[in-house]
């Protein structure tokens, strides 16, 4: 068993800022190195570079509508009658050209003859086969699909950290590209610590408690587009812990322990991990989850002596993990992801109820907002072990460090947690 570094026994000793922490960790991740795969195995994976059009699409200038390829000219007036030479389905390259008061009978899709430069619907036409009647006036350019009019040869169509839904795999499809270079999805290692916590069908003993957080964190780790591998329940010894994290850290892209964080005597994650790699312990300015270690594990094996995890220790108490898996651990996933996007958006509400809170602390009360009205109000009791303050939650009401108090009425700033980063502000580099 090794010994503990003097530093890393040193408990924080200022506390840190929310944003500093959060800084400090996304520097420590760096998105997973790129795989190549096939089209249909990307749906929710992140585009690794920016992807060019390789050449124009649609290819050719085609028709939008079933009816007639005419010259606009021809059909400034109407009624017009013209003289039918031709038909062109999709799929047939033309074999002549429109010349004045001609028109070729053309289907959706089908490329446009030279000479025309215009389509007449057939509901507006009497359907004619030898000679068709134009029955309504119809403008230069009507009905014409341009080539690259969707997209252009060159030009970047998607950019790196696009999450690929179905409409980017149909935009890949478009252009060709039956395989494609994305970010690995990370796997993450999800482990429980705590003598008093149980497997859920076991008998519960005086003084056990359920093990919540290894099913809430690895749910969160799947709901971020990760892969969470759940190992066990680690017990408060310095040797079961060295053994799951050594274990864990053979697969795993990074590992999530809740518990043992706090500076109590059988705190065991700061020491063991400061003896496995590097580990950062910190008290943050907040309320629920102060503490919180971040690290990296060195895996010193033979032959891979390069391989470094990020470690994420959580606070045990339910809330106070699954909260700063949301502001921490998330978005470190993302950048891992590769994602670009990793913030969740934000909006201004009007708070229903007034909030007391620890002055010092920046204080994250889980809400209720209502995005018609503006409004928002609290789950209800808000300690850290009050794990339905979550679940009936929809929103992270974020009240800053300062007052001690914000009244019914006051505009106070919420973190979408339903929505995804997309569509909030922060790209990272
Ligand atoms: P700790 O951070 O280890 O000091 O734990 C703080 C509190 O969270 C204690 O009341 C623990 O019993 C509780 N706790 C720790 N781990 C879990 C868990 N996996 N599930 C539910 N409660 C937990
Ligand atoms: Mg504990």
């Amino acid at each position: 068993m090794g010994s503990v570094s003097a530093t890393a026994a040193q408990a924080a000793t200022k506390d840190q800022t929310v944003n500093e922490a959060l800084d400090r960790i996304l520097k420590g991740v760096a998105p997973l190195p790129p795989r190549d795969v096939p089209l249909l195995e990307a749906l929710g994976a992140v585009l690794a570079g920016d992807v060019a059009a390789p050449r124009d699409v649609p290819p050719f200038r085609n028709s939008a509508m079933d009816g007639y390829a005419v010259r606009g000219e021809d059909v400034a007036t109407a009624p017009a009658k013209l003289r039918v030479v031709g038909e062109l389905a999709a799929g047939t390259p033309p074999s002549r050209a429109v010349a004045r008061g001609e028109a070729i009978r053309i289907m959706t899709g089908a490329p446009m003859p030279d000479g025309a430069d215009t389509v007449v619907r057939v509901e507006d036409t009497d359907n004619g086969t030898d000679s068709v009647t134009i029955k309504v006036v119809t403008a230069t350019g009507t009905s014409v699909r341009h080539a690259g009019e969707d997209l252009r040869t060159g030009e970047t169509v998607l950019e790196r950290g696009t999450v690929l839904r179905a409409a980017e795999i149909g935009v890949l499809a478009t252009m060709g590209m039956a395989r494609v270079k994305i970010v690995g999805r990370p796997r993450v290692a999800v482990l429980s610590t705590g003598d008093e916590v149980v497997e859920l069908d076991a008998e519960l003993r005086p003084g056990q408690i359920r093990d919540a957080n290894r099913y809430s964190i690895a749910s969160a780790v799947r709901a971020a587009g990760c892969e969470p591998i759940v190992g066990g329940i680690v017990r408060d010894t310095a040797d079961d812990l060295r053994g799951a994290l050594r274990s864990a850290m053979a697969t795993a892209d990074a590992i999530v322990t809740s518990g043992g964080v706090s500076v109590g005597d059988h705190d065991h994650v700061k020491p063991v991990v400061s003896e496995m790699g590097e580990i950062e312990f910190w008290a943050i300015a907040i309320r629920p989850g102060r503490p919180l270690a971040f690290g990296t594990l060195i895996d010193a094996a033979a032959g891979r002596s390069d391989r470094r995890v990020p470690i994420f220790g959580l606070p045990g108490n339910p809330v106070s993990s699954l909260l700063t898996f949301e502001l921490f651990v998330r978005p470190a996933l993302l950048k891992m992801s590769g994602r670009t996007k990793i913030l969740r958006p934000r909006a201004r509400a009007m708070l229903t109820q007034a909030i007391e809170k620890p002055k010092h602390l920046r204080f994250f009360a889980r809400g209720i907002y209502d995005a018609d009205t503006g409004a928002v109000r609290t789950t209800g009791p808000q300690g850290s072990g009050i794990l339905r303050s979550m679940a009936l939650a929809n929103c992270l009401i974020d009240l800053p460090e300062g007052p001690d108090r914000f009244a019914a009425g006051e505009s106070v700033e919420v973190i979408l947690t339903e929505l995804p980063e997309d569509r909030g502000a922060l790209t990272i580099a």
